[in-house]
């Protein structure tokens, strides 16, 4: 089921036609409301979509030089809502929405959850935060504008979690994947099974996930598993989905105009080609974006889907360009290692990479978990024991082989990884 057929089913040449339009109106709408923009931007031309690539790239470093309010091209009374995000690095970096961005922000959710299997009448349960970041209130909004029942459960608490999802019985469910994981370890300790819990659907997102992360999830849970992407500098989540065939994610390329570039030059690279996802917004009134560097690391394609829908479809994301670990010269995202530890069944899908720089080079360290049935076999947990011997010698090679790198793998107690109860800190740095 498609929920916006005209708009996801336009032919390219359409498709085309209503980007370049939107793009032209977005850029004069930019240049005459935000100084930003106009220093960059006034007097450039737009004769094609090809043009776009001449335009300088924005980061994420300009919205907290702009902060709080400089890159807003409405006045304050036209905002319908603001989110922001946590700061971490300094001050936070904000967003504002009229409400018009706002009924945008709902149809693309809506769009994307559809594309997952959301209907009008079932209950949705949403484990993701609530308040400034925007994951919590994007699907929300998505959920009630398809009619759907929204639990609003926000992230963290996870007994609460688990007693809801038993006694509610939501159709589907969304969540990080790695909290998801954490509420299906701790039911099944609890002696319940997540499988039992009747979900038909699962929407994961806000954190960068693996095709092993995805085997994992459908395993625990026994539903499909969907990728959901999006940033609250373009929107929020919906920017992207999985449609059914799950072969990239469905961008919603009539309100956010994708190119992907060299992380390291900026230059524009072909459909297929491995780089940073630029982001451009075509409707957006309270805060343009003009070819926004994500930092997210994908693919884009533009072959025809067997779902029907035409839009242009990234990739899953590989990382983000910051955390991309450069150890003894070798360039490694934590989501390769994902994806060969989440292949391992006697391994439990949590793990974490401690970085060393105490050397003159940095050393990668590999923690990760025995399931626990591997554990009870040995009974009880200890490395020397030959199982486990076997077991380390054995995903130390297979880790080895798929990076190309010798990695120092330990294997650790059960429930020694840190499990999130929002996004998964999935590298530490030692000392
Ligand atoms: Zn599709």
């Amino acid at each position: 089921m498609i929920h916006d057929p005209r708009a996801e089913t336009l032919d390219r040449a359409a498709r085309e036609a209503l980007q370049l339009e939107r793009l032209r109106a977005t850029l004069a709408w930019a240049v005459e409301r935000v100084t930003f923009h106009r220093a960059r931007l006034a007097g450039l031309r737009l004769d094609s979509l090809a043009d776009l690539a001449g335009l300088p790239l924005m980061r994420k470093s300009d919205l907290r030089e702009h902060y709080p309010f400089g890159l807003f091209a409405v006045e304050r009374r036209e905002l319908a809502r603001i989110h922001a995000s946590s700061g971490t690095k300094g001050k936070p970096t904000v967003v504002g929405y009229t409400a018009g961005d706002l009924d945008v922000w709902r149809e693309v959710m809506a769009r994307a959850m559809t594309a997952a299997g959301c209907r009008a009448g079932e209950t949705l349960h949403v484990a993701f935060g609530y308040g400034l970041f925007t994951g919590g209130l994007g699907f929300h909004d998505g959920a009630e504008r398809l009619g759907m029942a929204v639990v609003p459960v926000s992230s963290g608490n996870t007994a609460r979690h688990i007693l809801l999802l038993q006694d509610f019985r939501p159709a589907g469910f969304c969540a990080t994947p790695s909290f998801a994981l954490h509420i299906a370890e701790t039911l099944e300790q609890q002696g319940g099974d997540p499988r039992g819990l009747g979900l038909r659907y699962g929407m994961y997102g806000a954190e960068p996930w693996t095709e092993g992360m995805r085997t994992a999830l459908e395993r625990a849970f026994g539903c499909p598993a969907y990728d959901v992407y999006g940033l609250s500098e373009i929107i929020g989540p919906g920017v992207a989905g999985e449609c059914e065939a799950r072969e990239g994610l469905h961008i919603a390329d009539d309100h956010f105009l994708p190119e992907v570039v060299d992380p390291a030059s900026g230059a524009v690279l072909p459909p297929g080609r491995e780089g940073e996802l630029v982001l451009t917004s075509l409707t957006k009134r309270a805060i343009p974006m003009i070819r926004y560097r994500t930092g997210d690391i994908t693919t884009l394609t533009d072959t025809p889907c067997r779902c029907g829908r035409t839009t242009a479809r990234m990739a899953r994301v590989k990382g983000r360009s910051d955390d991309m670990l450069i150890i003894k010269g070798v360039n490694l995202y934590p989501s390769e290692v994902e994806a060969t530890l989440l292949d391992v069944e006697e391994l439990v899908p949590h793990y974490q990479l401690v970085v060393d720089r105490s050397g003159t080079l940095a050393r990668l360290e590999v923690q990760v978990e025995p399931a626990t049935a591997v554990v009870e076999r040995c009974g009880g947990f200890d490395p020397r024991h030959p199982t486990l011997v076997a077991l380390h010698r054995r995903v130390g090679e297979r880790l080895s082989k798929a990076i190309g790198l010798s990695v120092e793998l330990t294997l650790v107690a059960p429930r020694t990884v840190p499990r999130s109860e929002g996004k998964a800190v999935r590298v530490v740095e030692k000392g």
